[in-house]
């Protein structure tokens, strides 16, 4: 009988992985019960066996521009073998024919694929794909709860649970306002903790929800929605506003030891209600897009909304003050950048008591306003690396690209470059990291937090930055070996008779 599969694609695998990607034991889910359990192959751990591909078998393969290049390697090779080809993912979505093209698609899917993914795989099955199959923006209560019974053992650091898709902002560098949409969709509260209970009886206690923007309405949006005439608006957000209210209300009936973590705008610091809300949800960590320590970088990338200097600390320890870790994240290359743009930023990092932080280089990503504006300009230079225009760059070997796209007012490529590299390694030091592990007790949770940090520092920042093959590959060995030292901290003791909130447990009899 045929089989599906559904592979996440990487170059790199290290054993072990900190986050679940979600989709993939979603779409499981999606995939129905009739073919039996779907084949998941997650090549962040393990590569790809195409030996287990057979002839007639269906295989879904999610790309984002990161890993589109190996996604349409593993196209054209399970193709050869005589299975059908499915892509989707963002970068799918936005480029379905290049899926084809390089990748040798029967079949894409663009948008979600919670709902129409039933749909294709039958249509495969049946010998009739269609070449594009449009899953849109699916509402809220239609979001798929992921199949996690079909999880490897201890593989996984953390879980990943999403709460709402969709941001109102719309950042310059940023693809998800465009993809996921501007109007949050919220997916049901009892649904979510169902999920999460399922997880802890697993034994995970680490989750991450992987949410756009877990706080998406704003006092200022509440404010403007006031101003107008007709009322609905208000009533809307107020609405969406409760409901993150009630799910933290939820998630704080939780058993204590469960951590959560999320991404979210700096402006929840001006909500205290809000905060102290997560707190008690257990969410004890977010990933905050601080991009740019300075008013004109903020404009660069359209992010007004955030703000900088003095003011700026001040409203990331607001996140510190209510027990919350934020992961700060930080952009470099922007065209009002300077040679003192990185030693300012860590060193507004550190004072903002930022428990983490990643240091990213600019680049054009597709489906963004900064690709639009700059593809538009690089078409007329015509650049190629080794054969591929610079406007696909995602199709270029991963050790020929380059890492920098975008010419500098006042900075070589090179120096950017350097500069990124080096403030990961002053945040990162060995005394800056002791330094901050003080932010948990025991010997034992320092060295965890030490190792993290570590792991964290060898799996983003030096196989991502480094142009030196033998530091990459040095990077991936210390990540595995940190990864394995790693996992145990992280899991519990599995809860398998731990009940959903206000319900009572089916008795079992066995
Ligand atoms: S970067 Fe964050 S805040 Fe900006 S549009 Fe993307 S998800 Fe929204």
């Amino acid at each position: 009988m045929s089989r599906v599969h559904l592979v996440n694609p990487s170059t790199t695998s290290f054993g072990v992985a900190v986050i679940t990607p979600r989709w993939l034991y979603v779409l499981a889910a999606a995939t129905g019960s009739r073919w039996g359990d779907p084949r998941i192959v997650d090549e962040t751990l393990e590569a790809l066996d195409i030996s287990t591909i057979e002839p007639g078998d269906v295989v879904g393969i999610g790309i984002h521009t990161g890993n589109a290049r190996r996604g349409y390697e593993i196209g054209r090779e399970v193709r050869r073998r005589g299975a059908w080809v499915v892509f989707g993912g963002i970068h799918a979505t936005l480029f379905p024919d290049e899926a084809v093209e390089h990748g040798r698609a029967h079949a894409v899917v663009r948008g979600d694929g919670d709902v129409i993914w039933s749909r294709v795989v039958e249509d495969c099955l049946s010998g009739q794909p269609n070449a594009v199959y449009e899953g849109g923006r699916v509402a809220g209560d239609q979001f798929m709860s992921a199949r996690w019974d079909l999880l490897p053992n201890g593989r996984y650091m953390w879980a990943s649970v999403q709460t709402v898709r969709g941001c109102p902002k719309h950042c310059s560098f940023c693809s998800v306002w465009r993809t996921d949409g501007q109007e949050p969709r919220q997916r049901g509260v009892d649904r979510v903790i169902r999920e999460i209970v399922e997880l802890r009886r697993l034994g995970f206690r680490f989750i991450a929800l992987a949410d756009d923007n877990f706080y998406p309405v704003t006092f200022g949006d509440l404010a403007q929605a006031k101003r107008r005439a007709d009322g609905s608006r208000l009533h809307e957000l107020e609405a969406l506003r409760a409901e993150r209210f009630a799910l933290m209300a939820q998630l704080a009936e939780l058993p204590d030891d469960l951590v959560f973590y999320t991404q979210i705008t700096m402006e929840a610091a001006e909500d205290p209600a809000f905060l102290r809300a997560m707190r008690r949800a257990k969410i004890r960590g977010a990933l905050v897009g601080v991009e740019s320590v300075t008013a004109a970088g903020l404009k660069d990338v359209y992010k007004g909304f955030n703000l900088s200097g003095d003011e700026l600390v001040t409203r990331l320890r607001a996140f510190r003050r209510h027990d919350i870790h934020v992961l700060g994240s930080f952009i470099f290359g922007l065209p009002s950048d300077t040679k003192d743009t990185f030693n300012a930023t860590v060193a507004l990092a550190e004072r903002a008591d930022l428990t983490f932080a990643q240091f990213v280089l600019l680049t054009p990503f597709p489906g963004t306003v900064d690709f639009e504006k700059w593809a538009a300009d690089e078409k007329g230079r015509g650049r190629l690396v080794d054969g591929v225009p610079l406007t696909q760059h995602w199709l270029i070997p991963e050790d020929r690209r380059p890492r920098l796209y975008t010419a500098h007012p006042t900075m070589s490529l090179e120096e950017i470059r350097l500069g990124t590299q080096r403030a990961w390694d002053r945040f990162y030091s060995w005394r800056h990291v002791w330094t901050r592990s003080r932010v948990v007790e025991s010997i034992r949770a320092r060295i965890a937090f030490v190792l993290i940090s570590k792991l964290y520092r060898q799996m983003y920042a030096n196989t991502g930055i480094a142009t030196d093959s033998a530091r990459v590959q040095r990077s991936a060995r210390w990540a595995r070996w940190i990864g394995y030292a790693c996992r145990r901290l992280f899991l519990g003791k599995p809860m398998p008779d731990l009940a959903i909130p206000g319900e009572q447990l089916e008795p079992t009899f066995n």
